[in-house]
């Protein structure tokens, strides 16, 4: 075929192809313009996976009568004028291309009226056809889209189930509802309203009717600012991991994007507080000046590339890891109010479901938070906050507490002025190793060694582990040497928290990573083999002199997160006088 240049109605369905690729797209594009718009309001209605029918409806400053027809146009824009703008961006869209690619494939209707004109403009768009006529309307735009692809019939035969549609639509609605607390979004499908947000520019908020209270109670904010990035949001606390990273969410100056190496630095932040394989929750907008940042390097938008972008993932890193250090506070125990002292007749109804009633939901309210409405409010209230800080705070705890016992060989208790300190002694124990290894691992500093020389015999593949990792183990404090005929002799093993090993340690961990060992890399094997070494070392069901429990509480305040143990369970838990009187009925 001789080379031709195609007609202009061909050319704009393909380029519209690689804008609107989807539905979803389709929402994507049009929020974009509602939210550029300044709308404070915005509905969003679909059908059929949006097949069939979509609509967005917003209150924003709507398009002046004599712009209607350009905005239909490509590379109309009201939002850049030359290529320099494109550096101080502060408008979602800048391509002027969204209106006219989805002009080209569908059935567009638009009612718009512009904040400073009495009338307004009902569009009809049909196939490169355009009809305005004046009407009125309230200020804003509604923008219907209907028969979606009916003329390219190969991107429809290609399109995804409505119901998948329809996931992904709401997916994208969530994400940009999240970036826009300011604004409140609905979103309906097939006539059921799925998602409200209340657009009161209280990100908790939007994230409580997202997701939930379960979710927005083991939130911590965060509001980080070391120029030129400042980083505001919120962060999961460590001990409330999910095994995906869909709760992962990150926009670079409110714009949503998709980076993973963005979210790895935040996961590396989280590193030895939380179990490995678990992801963290957070939901955060990072802001970074616009000349630091191109943001045209990718179609829909989701692709940013940073300059300098090396130590901006290191601050990013370093802001978090101050946050969850400073923002993880000792758990304090809580009751519900028990609803026995109503009245009477209360009171024998509740005699009768006692055992669930008063035994089951004391031990659940551990450390429940306000309902998230107030969250928001204590968090912001950082000399509260202060007083906790784990840093600082462990050792204050401390200060002026005194040993009163161990109980179940198990735990430890402490008096402090007006409150109790319960510490799992094996908790604790295990965040000391737990660290401690970590530490020699990654400074080389010499682990004190039982030594003595041990002929172990091996199965193959455990003889091959200790081979191929013989640095790591020598690192750890193991030393041996291979003798062939998978046979070493061990000449040391670690001593740990004053406990000498013996090989005994070293099949332990051996037998634990063994169907790990091909899957993994060395990190996670290293972690790994520290868990299981911290999970031998520590004994259970221990009686402990008080000289021993003095040190341990000690060395539990010279670790860097002293208040969870490495699985992420608390080491220490606290309950107030207080508490005590409000259970005992002496105050209410
Ligand atoms: P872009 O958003 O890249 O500028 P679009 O094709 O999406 O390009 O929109 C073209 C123009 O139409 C925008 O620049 C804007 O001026 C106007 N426009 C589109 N949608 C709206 C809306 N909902 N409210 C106000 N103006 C709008
Ligand atoms: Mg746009």
């Amino acid at each position: 075929m001789p080379i031709k240049v195609l007609n202009a109605k061909t050319a704009s369905k393909i380029a519209a192809g690689e804008v609107i690729i989807d539905p979803m797209a389709v929402v994507k594009e049009l929020l974009e313009n509602s939210i550029d718009a300044n709308s404070t309001i915005i509905d969003i209605n679909i059908e059929n996976g949006g097949k069939d029918r979509i609509l967005v409806a917003d209150n924003g400053y709507g398009i002046p009568y004599e712009d209607v027809a350009l905005a239909f146009k490509r590379h109309a824009t009201s939002k850049i004028s030359k290529l320099e703008d494109l550096t101080s961006l502060g408008t979602l869209g800048f391509r002027g291309e969204a209106l006219a690619s989805i002009g080209a494939i569908s059935k567009v209707t638009m009612k718009t009226q512009f904040h400073l004109e009495e009338i307004g403009a009902l569009v009809d768009v049909v196939d490169d056809n355009i009809e305005i006529k004046e009407n009125s309307f309230k200020t804003g735009t509604t923008v219907v889209i209907k028969d979606l692809f009916y003329n390219t019939p190969a991107r429809l035969k290609h399109l995804k189930k409505s119901s998948e549609l329809t996931k992904e639509i709401i997916g994208i609605v969530q994400n940009i509802a999240l970036s826009h607390p300011e604004i409140s979004f609905s979103l309906y499908c097939d006539g059921e309203l799925v998602l409200k947000t209340p657009g009161d520019n209280q990100l908790i908020n939007s994230l409580y009717t997202l997701y939930g209270k379960d979710i927005t109670n083991n939130l911590m904010k965060i509001n980080y600012n070391n120029l030129p990035l400042s980083i505001t949001g919120f962060i999961g606390k460590p001990e409330y991991v999910k095994s995906t990273r869909q709760y992962q969410y990150v926009t670079i100056n409110k714009r949503f994007i998709q980076d993973n190496k963005i979210k790895k630095a935040i996961e590396e932040a989280y590193e030895n507080t939380i179990m490995i394989n678990k992801h963290p929750i957070f939901f955060i907008d990072i802001n970074i000046p616009f000349d630091m940042l191109d943001v045209n390097i990718h179609p829909a938008k989701t692709k940013i590339r940073i300059l300098n972008e090396s130590l901006i993932l290191l601050l990013i890193k370093d802001a978090i890891r101050k946050n969850i250090r400073e923002k993880t506070i000792v758990k304090e125990i809580t009751m519900n109010k028990p609803k026995l002292i109503i009245n009477d007749k209360e009171m024998i109804q509740e005699k009768i479901s006692i055992t669930s009633e008063i035994v089951e939901k004391p031990i659940e309210k551990v450390n429940e938070l306000e309902p998230p409405y107030e969250l928001d409010k204590e968090q912001k209230n950082d000399t509260n906050m202060n007083k906790y800080k784990s840093e600082v705070g462990i050792k204050e705890l401390f200060v002026n507490a005194k040993i009163i016992g161990q109980i179940f060989n198990t735990y430890i208790i402490y008096e402090g002025l007006d409150y109790i300190l319960m510490i799992d002694q094996h908790a604790a124990h295990e965040r000391i190793i737990f660290e401690e290894l970590h530490h020699k691992y990654k400074t080389g500093e010499k682990t004190l060694q039982q030594v003595f020389p041990y002929n172990l015999q091996l199965s193959p593949k455990n003889y091959q582990v200790l081979i191929n990792e013989k640095q790591l183990f020598e690192k750890l404090g193991f030393e041996y040497d291979e003798f062939g005929n998978n046979t070493i002799c061990l000449r040391s093993v670690p001593i740990l928290f004053n406990i000498p090993q013996d090989h005994n340690l070293l099949i332990s961990i051996l037998e634990e990573i063994q169907d790990k060992i091909d899957k993994t890399n060395s990190k996670i094997l290293i972690d790994k083999i520290i868990l299981v070494a911290c999970k031998k070392a520590v004994k259970g069901n221990k009686k402990m002199q008080s000289i021993e429990i003095e040190q341990l509480i000690h060395q539990l305040s010279l670790c860097e997160y002293p208040l969870s143990c490495p699985h992420g369970r608390p080491t220490v838990m606290k309950m107030t006088q207080y508490e005590f009187e409000k259970q005992f009925k002496r105050i209410q």
